[in-house]
Protein backbone atom coordinates (compact mmCIF):
# COMPACT_ATOMS: atom_id res chain seq x y z
CA UNK A 1 0.00 0.00 0.00
CA UNK A 2 1.11 3.76 -0.96
CA UNK A 3 1.04 6.16 1.09
CA UNK A 4 1.27 10.37 0.42
CA UNK A 5 1.76 13.50 2.59
CA UNK A 6 1.27 16.53 1.08
CA UNK A 7 1.59 20.28 2.04
CA UNK A 8 -1.59 22.53 0.31
CA UNK A 9 -0.59 26.16 0.87
CA UNK A 10 -3.30 29.42 0.82
CA UNK A 11 -3.47 32.05 -1.05
CA UNK A 12 -3.94 35.52 -1.26
CA UNK A 13 -5.01 37.93 -3.69
CA UNK A 14 -2.91 40.69 -4.51
CA UNK A 15 -4.89 42.15 -6.92
CA UNK A 16 -8.85 41.62 -8.00
CA UNK A 17 -10.25 43.45 -10.81
CA UNK A 18 -13.59 42.43 -12.11
CA UNK A 19 -14.00 43.23 -15.81
CA UNK A 20 -17.26 41.65 -17.21
CA UNK A 21 -19.99 39.02 -17.60
CA UNK A 22 -19.46 36.13 -19.15
CA UNK A 23 -21.90 33.76 -21.06
CA UNK A 24 -21.47 30.75 -18.25
CA UNK A 25 -22.84 32.79 -15.63
CA UNK A 26 -19.52 33.01 -13.88
CA UNK A 27 -17.45 36.72 -14.21
CA UNK A 28 -14.55 37.42 -16.10
CA UNK A 29 -11.48 38.51 -13.86
CA UNK A 30 -8.30 39.69 -13.83
CA UNK A 31 -6.32 38.55 -10.44
CA UNK A 32 -3.03 37.97 -9.30
CA UNK A 33 -2.95 35.35 -7.11
CA UNK A 34 -0.05 34.76 -4.41
CA UNK A 35 0.65 31.03 -2.36
CA UNK A 36 1.30 31.70 1.12
CA UNK A 37 3.42 29.51 3.56
CA UNK A 38 0.33 28.97 5.89
CA UNK A 39 -1.15 25.35 4.66
CA UNK A 40 -3.24 22.50 5.33
CA UNK A 41 -1.55 18.87 5.14
CA UNK A 42 -3.10 16.14 3.37
CA UNK A 43 -2.57 12.92 3.73
CA UNK A 44 -3.26 10.04 1.21
CA UNK A 45 -3.47 5.99 1.04
CA UNK A 46 -4.59 3.55 -0.82
CA UNK A 47 -7.34 1.07 0.59
CA UNK A 48 -8.00 -2.08 -0.83
CA UNK A 49 -11.92 -1.29 -1.43
CA UNK A 50 -12.46 0.66 -4.12
CA UNK A 51 -14.28 3.80 -2.19
CA UNK A 52 -13.34 7.14 -0.85
CA UNK A 53 -12.91 8.10 2.75
CA UNK A 54 -12.20 11.51 4.00
CA UNK A 55 -11.29 12.93 7.56
CA UNK A 56 -10.75 16.58 8.90
CA UNK A 57 -9.81 18.22 12.55
CA UNK A 58 -12.23 21.43 11.40
CA UNK A 59 -15.59 20.54 12.49
CA UNK A 60 -16.25 23.57 9.81
CA UNK A 61 -15.77 21.14 7.04
CA UNK A 62 -17.79 18.12 5.74
CA UNK A 63 -16.24 15.06 5.27
CA UNK A 64 -19.26 14.02 2.90
CA UNK A 65 -19.18 14.24 -0.70
CA UNK A 66 -19.56 17.93 -0.06
CA UNK A 67 -15.85 18.19 1.03
CA UNK A 68 -13.67 19.28 -2.39
CA UNK A 69 -11.07 16.65 -1.36
CA UNK A 70 -13.60 14.10 -2.00
CA UNK A 71 -14.68 16.10 -5.23
CA UNK A 72 -11.34 15.41 -6.52
CA UNK A 73 -11.05 12.15 -5.79
CA UNK A 74 -14.28 11.09 -7.70
CA UNK A 75 -13.17 12.53 -10.62
CA UNK A 76 -9.78 10.89 -10.86
CA UNK A 77 -11.99 7.80 -10.12
CA UNK A 78 -14.31 8.74 -12.83
CA UNK A 79 -11.53 9.35 -15.22
CA UNK A 80 -9.10 6.15 -14.45
CA UNK A 81 -11.45 3.98 -13.61
CA UNK A 82 -8.60 0.74 -14.32
CA UNK A 83 -6.32 2.64 -11.92
CA UNK A 84 -8.58 2.52 -9.40
CA UNK A 85 -9.24 -1.07 -10.11
CA UNK A 86 -5.48 -1.67 -10.34
CA UNK A 87 -4.64 0.68 -7.09
CA UNK A 88 -7.86 0.28 -4.90
CA UNK A 89 -9.39 3.56 -3.29
CA UNK A 90 -8.17 6.38 -1.20
CA UNK A 91 -8.24 7.10 1.98
CA UNK A 92 -7.64 10.78 2.67
CA UNK A 93 -7.41 12.51 5.75
CA UNK A 94 -6.78 16.73 6.05
CA UNK A 95 -5.18 18.55 8.56
CA UNK A 96 -6.82 22.13 8.63
CA UNK A 97 -4.67 24.88 9.67
CA UNK A 98 -6.04 27.49 6.52
CA UNK A 99 -8.96 29.37 8.33
CA UNK A 100 -12.46 28.03 6.49
CA UNK A 101 -14.78 29.91 3.96
CA UNK A 102 -12.13 32.71 4.40
CA UNK A 103 -10.92 33.72 0.90
CA UNK A 104 -7.63 32.09 1.22
CA UNK A 105 -8.66 29.00 -1.10
CA UNK A 106 -8.67 26.71 1.37
CA UNK A 107 -10.44 24.45 0.22
CA UNK A 108 -9.41 24.22 -3.38
CA UNK A 109 -5.75 23.90 -2.32
CA UNK A 110 -6.71 20.67 -1.07
CA UNK A 111 -8.61 19.24 -3.84
CA UNK A 112 -5.19 20.64 -6.00
CA UNK A 113 -3.26 18.13 -3.30
CA UNK A 114 -5.53 15.54 -3.68
CA UNK A 115 -5.05 15.39 -8.01
CA UNK A 116 -1.48 15.92 -7.53
CA UNK A 117 -1.70 12.76 -4.80
CA UNK A 118 -3.23 10.50 -6.57
CA UNK A 119 -1.71 10.82 -10.07
CA UNK A 120 1.65 9.90 -7.72
CA UNK A 121 -0.22 6.95 -5.89
CA UNK A 122 -1.73 5.56 -9.35
CA UNK A 123 1.72 5.81 -11.21
CA UNK A 124 -0.37 8.12 -13.43
CA UNK A 125 2.35 10.36 -15.54
CA UNK A 126 0.31 13.01 -15.76
CA UNK A 127 1.40 16.82 -16.92
CA UNK A 128 1.14 19.63 -14.49
CA UNK A 129 -1.11 21.12 -17.26
CA UNK A 130 -3.66 17.85 -17.43
CA UNK A 131 -3.87 18.30 -13.75
CA UNK A 132 -4.58 22.21 -13.87
CA UNK A 133 -7.33 21.44 -16.24
CA UNK A 134 -8.70 17.97 -13.95
CA UNK A 135 -8.84 20.81 -11.55
CA UNK A 136 -10.61 23.01 -13.32
CA UNK A 137 -13.64 20.93 -13.39
CA UNK A 138 -13.50 21.45 -9.55
CA UNK A 139 -13.09 24.99 -9.01
CA UNK A 140 -11.68 28.21 -10.23
CA UNK A 141 -9.00 28.50 -7.68
CA UNK A 142 -7.68 24.63 -8.33
CA UNK A 143 -5.47 24.94 -11.18
CA UNK A 144 -3.41 28.33 -9.32
CA UNK A 145 -3.23 26.09 -6.35
CA UNK A 146 -1.48 22.86 -7.78
CA UNK A 147 2.00 25.04 -8.74
CA UNK A 148 1.16 28.22 -7.04
CA UNK A 149 3.91 30.85 -6.74
CA UNK A 150 2.71 34.40 -8.31
CA UNK A 151 0.47 34.90 -11.12
CA UNK A 152 -1.83 36.64 -13.09
CA UNK A 153 -5.53 34.76 -13.88
CA UNK A 154 -7.78 35.46 -16.27
CA UNK A 155 -11.23 33.80 -17.12
CA UNK A 156 -12.81 32.89 -13.90
CA UNK A 157 -9.53 32.49 -12.52
CA UNK A 158 -8.22 29.76 -14.40
CA UNK A 159 -6.33 30.50 -17.23
CA UNK A 160 -2.91 30.92 -16.10
CA UNK A 161 -0.05 33.25 -16.68
CA UNK A 162 3.49 32.69 -14.05
CA UNK A 163 4.91 35.86 -12.88
CA UNK A 164 8.62 36.26 -11.19
CA UNK A 165 7.92 34.63 -7.61
CA UNK A 166 7.68 36.82 -4.53
CA UNK A 167 9.39 35.27 -1.19
CA UNK A 168 9.63 36.72 2.18
CA UNK A 169 7.37 39.67 1.63
CA UNK A 170 5.73 39.02 5.23
CA UNK A 171 1.81 38.98 5.78
CA UNK A 172 0.04 39.75 8.89
CA UNK A 173 -3.81 38.15 8.56
CA UNK A 174 -6.57 38.60 10.00
CA UNK A 175 -10.06 36.40 10.16
CA UNK A 176 -13.14 36.32 12.56
CA UNK A 177 -13.78 32.66 13.23
CA UNK A 178 -16.96 32.94 13.45
CA UNK A 179 -17.51 35.65 10.28
CA UNK A 180 -18.31 34.11 6.71
CA UNK A 181 -19.02 35.97 3.28
CA UNK A 182 -20.81 33.86 1.07
CA UNK A 183 -18.43 34.06 -2.33
CA UNK A 184 -21.82 34.01 -4.66
CA UNK A 185 -23.15 36.84 -2.49
CA UNK A 186 -20.30 38.88 -2.87
CA UNK A 187 -20.02 38.21 -6.53
CA UNK A 188 -24.22 39.07 -6.78
CA UNK A 189 -24.06 42.01 -5.32
CA UNK A 190 -21.02 43.27 -7.04
CA UNK A 191 -23.03 42.22 -10.18
CA UNK A 192 -26.27 44.34 -8.88
CA UNK A 193 -24.38 47.73 -8.06
CA UNK A 194 -21.53 48.14 -10.44
CA UNK A 195 -22.89 45.49 -14.06
CA UNK A 196 -23.59 48.62 -15.28
CA UNK A 197 -19.73 49.31 -15.91
CA UNK A 198 -19.04 45.79 -17.27
CA UNK A 199 -17.00 45.33 -20.41
CA UNK A 200 -19.66 43.59 -22.57
CA UNK A 201 -17.34 42.91 -25.77
CA UNK A 202 -14.59 39.97 -26.16
CA UNK A 203 -11.81 42.75 -27.75
CA UNK A 204 -12.24 45.36 -24.76
CA UNK A 205 -12.45 42.01 -22.41
CA UNK A 206 -8.88 41.18 -23.60
CA UNK A 207 -7.97 44.72 -24.12
CA UNK A 208 -8.53 45.11 -20.16
CA UNK A 209 -6.82 41.87 -19.21
CA UNK A 210 -3.77 43.02 -21.47
CA UNK A 211 -3.79 46.52 -19.60
CA UNK A 212 -3.29 45.20 -16.43
CA UNK A 213 -0.44 42.59 -17.72
CA UNK A 214 1.63 45.54 -18.38
CA UNK A 215 0.16 47.68 -15.87
CA UNK A 216 2.00 49.53 -12.30
CA UNK A 217 1.08 46.34 -10.19
CA UNK A 218 2.60 43.65 -12.65
CA UNK A 219 5.72 46.52 -13.23
CA UNK A 220 6.29 46.35 -9.26
CA UNK A 221 6.11 42.55 -8.91
CA UNK A 222 9.04 42.33 -12.07
CA UNK A 223 10.86 45.10 -10.41
CA UNK A 224 10.64 43.24 -6.97
CA UNK A 225 9.57 46.49 -5.61
CA UNK A 226 7.24 45.32 -2.21
CA UNK A 227 6.57 49.04 -1.06
CA UNK A 228 5.26 49.57 -4.72
CA UNK A 229 3.67 46.19 -4.58
CA UNK A 230 1.86 47.29 -1.31
CA UNK A 231 0.66 49.91 -2.69
CA UNK A 232 -0.92 48.90 -5.92
CA UNK A 233 -2.99 46.20 -4.25
CA UNK A 234 -6.48 46.45 -5.53
CA UNK A 235 -9.54 43.91 -4.52
CA UNK A 236 -12.86 44.89 -6.25
CA UNK A 237 -15.17 43.18 -4.13
CA UNK A 238 -14.27 45.51 -1.05
CA UNK A 239 -16.40 48.06 -2.49
CA UNK A 240 -19.34 45.42 -1.72
CA UNK A 241 -18.00 43.35 1.34
CA UNK A 242 -16.57 46.32 3.67
CA UNK A 243 -19.23 48.36 3.99
CA UNK A 244 -21.92 45.57 4.59
CA UNK A 245 -19.61 43.97 7.29
CA UNK A 246 -18.02 46.81 9.96
CA UNK A 247 -16.00 43.99 11.35
CA UNK A 248 -13.76 43.61 8.00
CA UNK A 249 -13.77 47.10 7.90
CA UNK A 250 -12.67 47.92 11.22
CA UNK A 251 -9.73 45.39 10.36
CA UNK A 252 -9.06 47.01 7.46
CA UNK A 253 -8.59 50.45 8.74
CA UNK A 254 -6.73 49.16 11.97
CA UNK A 255 -4.10 47.95 9.44
CA UNK A 256 -4.03 50.80 7.37
CA UNK A 257 -3.24 52.92 10.43
CA UNK A 258 -0.05 50.91 11.41
CA UNK A 259 3.32 52.80 10.51
CA UNK A 260 5.06 48.91 9.83
CA UNK A 261 2.36 48.43 7.14
CA UNK A 262 3.17 49.52 3.94
CA UNK A 263 -0.17 47.98 2.28
CA UNK A 264 -3.46 46.09 3.43
CA UNK A 265 -6.30 44.77 1.68
CA UNK A 266 -8.83 41.78 1.80
CA UNK A 267 -8.46 38.86 -0.05
CA UNK A 268 -10.97 37.20 -2.44
CA UNK A 269 -14.26 37.69 -1.29
CA UNK A 270 -13.39 37.92 2.51
CA UNK A 271 -13.60 38.30 4.94
CA UNK A 272 -9.94 37.64 5.74
CA UNK A 273 -8.07 40.52 5.37
CA UNK A 274 -4.19 40.93 5.17
CA UNK A 275 -1.46 43.68 5.82
CA UNK A 276 2.35 43.37 4.03
CA UNK A 277 5.10 44.56 6.08
CA UNK A 278 9.09 44.09 5.13
CA UNK A 279 10.08 41.63 8.00
CA UNK A 280 9.13 39.46 10.20
CA UNK A 281 9.50 41.61 13.07
CA UNK A 282 7.35 43.79 11.88
CA UNK A 283 4.84 41.79 11.04
CA UNK A 284 4.98 39.94 14.55
CA UNK A 285 5.01 43.62 16.01
CA UNK A 286 1.52 44.75 14.05
CA UNK A 287 0.36 41.33 14.87
CA UNK A 288 0.55 42.16 18.42
CA UNK A 289 -1.16 45.73 18.24
CA UNK A 290 -3.72 44.66 16.21
CA UNK A 291 -4.66 42.27 19.29
CA UNK A 292 -4.15 44.91 21.37
CA UNK A 293 -6.56 46.82 19.69
CA UNK A 294 -9.04 43.65 19.71
CA UNK A 295 -8.81 41.37 22.05
CA UNK A 296 -11.54 39.45 21.42
CA UNK A 297 -10.77 35.59 20.64
CA UNK A 298 -12.97 35.21 17.71
CA UNK A 299 -10.23 37.35 15.54
CA UNK A 300 -7.77 34.60 14.45
CA UNK A 301 -4.18 36.71 13.43
CA UNK A 302 -1.44 34.91 11.61
CA UNK A 303 2.30 36.09 10.61
CA UNK A 304 2.86 34.62 7.47
CA UNK A 305 5.06 35.21 3.93
CA UNK A 306 4.79 35.22 0.27
CA UNK A 307 6.18 31.34 -1.32
CA UNK A 308 7.36 30.19 -4.70
CA UNK A 309 5.56 27.38 -4.58
CA UNK A 310 1.95 25.69 -4.82
CA UNK A 311 1.55 21.57 -3.70
CA UNK A 312 4.64 19.98 -2.31
CA UNK A 313 4.84 16.31 -1.43
CA UNK A 314 6.87 16.07 1.72
CA UNK A 315 7.20 12.21 2.31
CA UNK A 316 5.88 8.75 1.15
P1 LIG B 1 -12.00 30.60 -2.11
O1 LIG B 1 -10.95 31.57 -1.70
O2 LIG B 1 -11.53 29.60 -3.17
O3 LIG B 1 -13.33 31.24 -2.43
P2 LIG B 1 -12.54 30.08 0.62
O4 LIG B 1 -11.21 30.16 1.32
O5 LIG B 1 -13.38 31.31 0.68
O6 LIG B 1 -12.28 29.64 -0.85
P3 LIG B 1 -13.02 27.45 1.68
O7 LIG B 1 -12.16 27.45 2.87
O8 LIG B 1 -12.58 26.68 0.50
O9 LIG B 1 -13.39 28.94 1.23
O10 LIG B 1 -14.46 26.94 2.18
C1 LIG B 1 -15.68 27.25 1.55
C2 LIG B 1 -16.76 26.22 1.97
O11 LIG B 1 -16.43 24.97 1.38
C3 LIG B 1 -16.83 26.01 3.47
O12 LIG B 1 -18.09 26.41 3.91
C4 LIG B 1 -16.59 24.53 3.70
O13 LIG B 1 -17.56 23.94 4.51
C5 LIG B 1 -16.62 23.90 2.31
N1 LIG B 1 -15.52 22.94 2.06
C6 LIG B 1 -15.59 21.83 1.31
N2 LIG B 1 -14.41 21.18 1.27
C7 LIG B 1 -13.55 21.90 2.00
C8 LIG B 1 -12.18 21.73 2.35
N3 LIG B 1 -11.46 20.68 1.92
N4 LIG B 1 -11.60 22.68 3.09
C9 LIG B 1 -12.31 23.75 3.50
N5 LIG B 1 -13.61 23.93 3.24
C10 LIG B 1 -14.25 23.03 2.49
Amino acid sequence: MHSYNLIAPAKINLYLEIIGDRPDGYHELVMILQSIDLADEIELHSISDEIIRVHCNHPQVPTDKTNLVYRAAELMAKKFPEALAKHGGVDITVKKHIPVAAGLAGGSTNAAAVLVGIDLLWNLGLTQIEIEELGAMLGSDVPFCVAGGTVIATGRGEQLSPLPSLDHIYIVLAKYRSLEVSTAWAYKTYRQEFGNFYIRDTDNLAARAAAVHSGAIVKAILAKDTIAIAQKLHNDLEKVVLPAYPQVLQLRELFASQPDVIGTMMSGSGPSVFALCQSQQQAEQVKLQVRQAIPDEDLELFVTQTITHGIQIIRN
